[in-house]
């Protein structure tokens, strides 16, 4: 066992601790949790130093991020934007991890919306907005002036696309 410190940008809030447990009975999984605020990681024991170093910094980003997206309600978030701007509310709106170059994503046919978790961090005007166009994709599903339209619904959805766009998002949606 074995604790660690992460180097973290300056601005960035406290590193969090990480402990790191290897195991002989492990084979190839890793897995981490936080435990009273100690980010718990187990990985198999014959990781080497470097494997184990790539190990904590994903599985650390990985659990902060899960902690944060809990941390925001996104259903409440959709409720009162759709409310605000006159638009439907989605069956189901949630978190996703792995979606690419995606900031999130819609299924019209049931009403359920996705939104990627790399965006949790980013400024709470920036998620609205992607919500918005999630929200939208439920009236009109193709990228055309009518969607936009609604979009634009939302006054700082320009702004968003180019907070994204500079942060190496696509607008890919
Ligand atoms: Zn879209």
């Amino acid at each position: 066992m074995s604790m660690q410190e992460l180097p973290f940008e300056p601005d960035a809030p406290a590193p969090p601790r990480v402990e790191v447990i290897r195991s002989a009975k492990r084979r190839k999984t890793v897995q981490a949790r936080l435990v009273d605020g100690v980010v718990q990681i187990h990985i198999p024991a014959w990781m080497s130093k470097t494997e184990e170093h790539e190990t904590v910094e994903r599985m650390v980003t990985r659990v902060l991020r899960q902690t944060e997206a809990s941390e925001i309600d996104l259903e409440a978030r959709a409720s009162s934007l759709a409310a605000k701007h006159g638009l439907p509310l989605p069956v189901s709106i949630r978190w996703v991890t792995n979606q690419g170059t995606q900031w999130g994503s819609c299924t019209p046919v049931d009403g359920t919306i996705r939104i990627s978790d790399r965006l949790v961090g980013y400024p709470q005007w920036v998620i609205d907005a992607v919500v918005v166009h999630e929200l939208a994709h439920l009236v009109v599903r193709a990228h055309n002036a009518e969607f936009y339209e609604l979009c634009n619904r939302y006054p700082l959805t320009e702004r968003a696309k180019g907070f994204l766009i500079a942060k190496g998002w696509g607008d890919d949606v």
